[in-house]
């Protein structure tokens, strides 16, 4: 049985979402550890503990290797990313007015903050190409997985600004973000990293912002309530991916979105070297 589908979450949410087997393996920007896992005991996932909390130490958002993990995914021929992320909501922008600790949304686009050369090009990976890297900035997580979820979120719009992080946001960055910006889910470095790299690979990549947090409005004390509150959600969150997994697995419509309109940045490169 291919495996088509992944999950990006914390190590928590790996072990409710069922039985699963950890495996190593190694790519061209490091090595990474990943699970086999079986929903309900018949849909084969793979699931990535992104802050490997599995291998009993705790990597930051800054310490990530995303594209580690995520050239794994796309080697294994990976269609759809779901991913989670613990978020700061900031209320007004996009109309949004109704954002508190616990709400779930799906944001629709990303300002990255980093500026960070986030891409497979390079070196390490010998991918070269003229054009391939130049990829569609428009919907940039998944139109077609949005709408197959949307009714089961609180806000199915918004946007989301990825800052280097540990840190948070002081009350006049959060400002900025929600004056200038227009953001609604102020992230760190996991979801946008991820989103760039699954639009070169060609995956449908969506991001369930789990709102922990609110910068504005009752600002993060230390990190502690932010555990609790991921905590007390996870149950939830674990509904929704379950549901959308099962309509995946079973009749999911054609996904004619921006996601797959160019071929990945893999086959472009091999096709040019032809
Ligand atoms: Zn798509």
């Amino acid at each position: 049985m291919s495996i088509n589908i992944a999950v990006i979450a914390g190590t928590g949410m790996g072990q409710l979402l069922g039985e699963g087997v950890k495996k190593n393996t190694r790519t061209p920007f490091g090595k990474i550890t990943y699970f086999e896992l079986l929903i309900d005991s018949r849909i084969k996932i793979i699931f990535i503990d992104r802050h490997h909390s599995c291998l009993g130490h705790f990597d930051l958002p800054h310490e990530l290797n995303h594209r580690a993990y995520m050239w794994f995914l796309a080697e294994h021929d990976i269609q759809f990313v779901i991913a989670t992320s613990a978020v700061g909501g900031i209320n007004g922008p996009n109309g949004i007015e109704n954002l508190t600790v616990g709400s779930i949304g799906l944001p629709m686009d990303f300002v990255d903050l980093t500026q960070k050369p986030y891409t497979f090009a390079g070196r390490e990976s010998g991918l070269v190409h003229e054009t391939a890297f130049h990829r569609s900035p428009i919907n940039m997580f998944c139109l077609v997985l949005r709408d197959l979820i949307a009714h089961h979120v609180d806000c199915a719009h918004g946007i989301l600004s990825c800052v280097q992080g540990p840190r948070y946001e002081t009350r006049a960055e959060a400002l900025i973000l929600r004056d200038v910006y227009q953001v609604n889910f102020a992230g760190m470095t996991t979801a946008v990293p991820e989103v760039i790299l699954a639009r070169e690979a060609a995956m449908h990549y969506l991001l369930l912002a789990n709102v922990t947090n609110m910068p504005l409005e009752d600002p993060p004390a230390d990190g502690a309530e932010v555990k609790v509150a991921i905590a007390q959600r996870q149950e939830r969150l674990l509904k929704v991916i379950k549901c959308l997994i099962h309509i995946l697995h079973g009749t999911p419509p054609e996904f004619k979105c921006e996601c797959i309109k160019t071929p990945s940045v893999f086959q472009m490169c091999e096709q040019s070297q032809d």
